[in-house]
């Protein structure tokens, strides 16, 4: 059974007629992750809450506040403070603000072209409330964004891997979910989108392994963003 046959069996629906893609941003539309994962590495460090680069891969998609809020249950017992979640978040931001401006995703770009010679519709859903990247979309990417359709970390209350973002995103562009494709490199925005009932292609830009993408649900994968390029360059 392919993939897209797979999907509407899964879900009970009865057709799959894309009409619109919901693009990820970190580790999708710019290789920024590597950064990310450095930068609360080092913030959590600093703060007591420990936690490994590794582990932020694995964090990656929720609000910089509930993953404040994880790490301070399992080693302060409690929740974190506003001010604590603020304190951190802001410093977080800062230092990854110090590093290197995270480079385009090799092969975004070009997924990017194909999707709008296609006339589908783009939009980017993000965990992301990192103003620097957000503004990087117009002026890195112009031609494809509008502001209406970014969904940052700011318009939801649930982030992933709650479906709230994804299922956001469909509203406002008055969408059924057998009328999206979600494009995501982390597992919990996988399993975000999956719980929103979209086609979910991931992409594995990261360090973990393929695997984990499969098992959050995944209905398509590959290796980077140009190996997804090229598929579709063959529609
Ligand atoms: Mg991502």
């Amino acid at each position: 059974m392919n993939a897209i046959q797979h999907y509407l069996q899964k879900h009970g629906f009865e057709a799959f007629t894309p009409k619109a893609v919901l693009f990820d941003m970190d580790g999708v539309l710019f290789d920024s992750m590597p950064y990310h994962a450095r930068s609360w590495a080092q913030v959590c460090q600093a703060s007591g809450l420990d936690m490994s680069e590794e582990e932020a891969y694995m964090h990656e998609g929720r609000t910089g506040a509930a993953t404040i809020n994880i790490l301070a249950r399992r080693l302060w017992h409690r929740d974190a403070t506003e001010q604590e979640i603020e304190a951190i978040y802001r410093e977080k931001c800062r230092l990854f603000n110090a590093c290197p401006e995270a480079p385009k995703m090799p092969g975004a770009e070009a997924v990017l072209q194909r999707v709008k010679q296609a006339g589908l519709t783009i939009a980017v859903v993000t965990g992301s409330g990192q103003k620097s990247l957000l503004d990087r979309l117009f002026s890195n990417y112009p031609g494809y964004f509008t502001p209406e359709l970014i969904i940052s970390s700011r318009d939801v209350k649930h982030g992933k891997p709650h479906p709230e973002p994804y299922l956001m995103a469909l509203e406002r562009l008055g969408l059924a979910p057998w009328e999206a494709v979600v494009i995501e490199n982390a597992p919990l925005g996988v399993q975000a989108a999956v719980a929103a009932r979209v086609f979910t292609i991931a992409v594995n830009t990261g360090p973990l392994p393929p695997q984990v993408l499969l098992e959050a649900g995944a209905d398509s994968l590959f290796p980077s963003m140009d190996a997804l390029a090229q598929a579709l360059a063959q529609f």
